[in-house]
């Protein structure tokens, strides 16, 4: 018995001595799987993620993800591309490039535009192409962000993009210099209006100049004149009111569409141009907030406002040209760099 515990003493000694080393080794071992571990690893360390290791050596890095196509990009942008060439009614053509159910809206807010370069249909050729990049809305006429048109009639390429200036309530058209497309009337019937929807050359055989805008805008005379109508064939017109011109071609212009019109707008009463005289309205036969204005002579004859009252193009300020430029850029990086393919 009393060799045991020196018995015992020695095993104490022989096994504390190997425990500890086994300790150290095992220890060292765990380090070193764990120190293995960290550096194959690194991503699961923010630190060392961030930094590149100087030791690491050449890393197979993914391959870069492909650029995304047109497609891809159009898609991102929200936006459809119509290309095509004119080979017989353009509505055919529009129809044919955009489909059965965007094509024929499509092909009206299209119109809108060509009439400010060429006449609609008259001056459209086989072989013309037409480019425009398009966003559908659903119950809502397209909106068109660019549109190129190449004549062969005038042997040029014509060009509008949408942007809407800082300090604007509503986007218009400008050329690729900054001009705007459509023109503007100096003693127009009203000032803020969001689009002209309907213009006497669009091919539609409406005898006035439809400017969209909303119910309340201020509308004002165009010229000097006398009342000289008002309220007639309201379920058409709705509320309305039409004023002679006191001098010059005696022309009348009249205004339809409107909200209730004032108690003091009476038949007889002289009005003086640009004074405020009733407020837009969505009366009558009318399928959204608009003002129908409609010049026509003295024999009665209709008249095109745009031909027979002064007008001019307004061009973007210096200080909305880099905006407008970078809108440019992008809306050209996503229409075909050629025209409309041949088929
Ligand atoms: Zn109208």
């Amino acid at each position: 018995m009393s060799a045991l515990p020196t018995l015992g003493e020695a095993p104490k000694r022989s096994v504390v001595g190997p425990a500890v080393a086994a300790a150290v080794l095992v220890a060292a071992l765990t380090g070193g799987v764990l120190y293995f571990r960290a550096r194959s690893a690194p991503s699961s360390d923010p630190v060392s993620a961030a930094l590149p290791a100087a030791d690491a050596g050449p890393v197979a890095l993914p391959p870069p993800p492909p650029p995304p196509t047109p497609e891809e990009q159009l898609k991102k942008a929200g936006l459809k591309r119509l290309s095509i060439r004119i080979n017989g009614p353009l509505e055919t053509g529009v129809i044919g490039g955009a489909g059965h159910e965007t094509g024929p809206a499509l092909t009206q807010v299209l119109t809108r535009t060509l009439v400010w370069w060429v006449h609609v249909p008259g001056d459209l050729v086989r072989g013309d192409t037409l480019d425009a990049l398009y966003q559908e809305r659903p119950g809502d006429e397209p909106v068109v962000h660019a549109v190129r048109f190449t004549s062969q009639k005038h042997d040029k390429t014509y060009a509008a993009y949408r942007f809407k200036a800082g300090g604007d309530t509503f986007s218009r058209f400008y050329g690729p210099l900054g001009d705007e497309l459509e023109l503007r009337l100096a003693d127009a019937p009203v000032d803020g209006y969001d689009q002209i929807t309907s213009l006497l050359k669009d091919g539609r055989r409406h005898k006035g100049v439809d400017f969209k805008t909303p119910v309340g805008t201020p509308v004002k005379a165009t010229f000097d004149g006398t009342v000289s109508r008002k309220l007639w064939s309201f379920r058409g017109n709705g509320n309305c009111f039409q004023v002679t011109e006191a001098g010059g071609q005696h022309r009348s212009a009249l205004y339809l569409h409107l909200s209730e019109l004032p108690e003091d707008l009476k038949v007889g009463r002289k009005v003086k141009k640009g004074e405020v005289l009733a407020s837009s309205g969505n009366t009558g036969h009318s399928f959204a907030p608009h003002l129908h204005y409609q010049l026509v002579s003295a024999g009665g004859a209709v008249l095109d406002p745009f031909e027979s009252q002064p007008s001019s193009h307004r061009a973007l300020e210096a200080s909305q040209l880099p905006a407008f430029e970078a809108e440019e850029r992008r809306l050209d990086g996503l229409m075909p760099a050629t025209t409309a393919p041949i088929p």
